[in-house]
């Protein structure tokens, strides 16, 4: 957890408020159990949205190398928690990241921290799957590059939604991976060694 000045403006205002809402859901946040809830809440949800002050552009900008190197480059079973942006409520699963470099290349910790960063905003697991595309597009500018995020979502499981254990499974991709071939063998990279969240 982050030091106490870590946290953003606002984290009071937040804490006051979530204390009327464990009122309006008929608790009473006075009792032992609750009395630092709201705080901790309030800094809870501020980690599980640091994101929105971080640039993940500058993440990759700052570890460009220039390679040669032009195959495939994988980094797969990148975990993923971010929080639906309709129910506040935690989706989680893995990212798949994959991209053919086209003079430069970067570390491969930077991918998991751009995917870190996207995902610790409020999201649908849609966007968040085009943003780390694009991210990587703009600023390696490379031949192509391809995402795929597995994922469940707990205001799925949690309400009783659709199948409980059901997995969504979102992709969205660019330059080479517009040849079919491409993007099979990706995806037959990742069935042949990925293990299943
Ligand atoms: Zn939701």
């Amino acid at each position: 957890m982050n030091p106490e000045n870590e946290f953003r403006e606002g984290l009071t205002d937040l804490a006051t408020h979530y204390k009327s809402i464990l009122t309006l859901l008929g608790e009473d946040p006075q009792r032992e159990g609750l009395e630092k809830t709201p705080m901790r809440v309030a800094k809870a949800m501020q980690v599980l949205t640091r994101g929105y002050t971080q640039d993940p552009q500058q993440v990759l900008t700052d570890a460009l190398f220039q390679e040669d190197y032009n195959q495939m480059v994988i980094v797969k079973d990148i975990d993923v928690f971010s929080l639906c942006e309709h129910h506040l409520l935690p989706f989680y699963g893995k990212c798949h990241v994959a991209y053919i470099p086209n003079g430069y290349i970067t570390g491969l910790s930077k991918i998991a921290r751009v995917v870190d960063i996207f995902s610790h905003r409020l999201q649908v697991q849609e966007r968040l799957t085009q943003q780390i595309k694009e991210c990587i597009q703009a600023t390696l500018r490379p031949q192509g590059v391809m995402v795929v995020i597995e994922a469940k979502h707990m205001c799925m499981q949690m309400r009783g939604v659709e199948k409980q254990n059901s997995i969504t499974t979102t992709s969205d991709f660019s330059g080479v991976f517009n040849d079919l071939n491409t993007r099979q063998e990706f995806m037959s990279l990742l069935r042949g060694e990925s293990k299943r969240i």
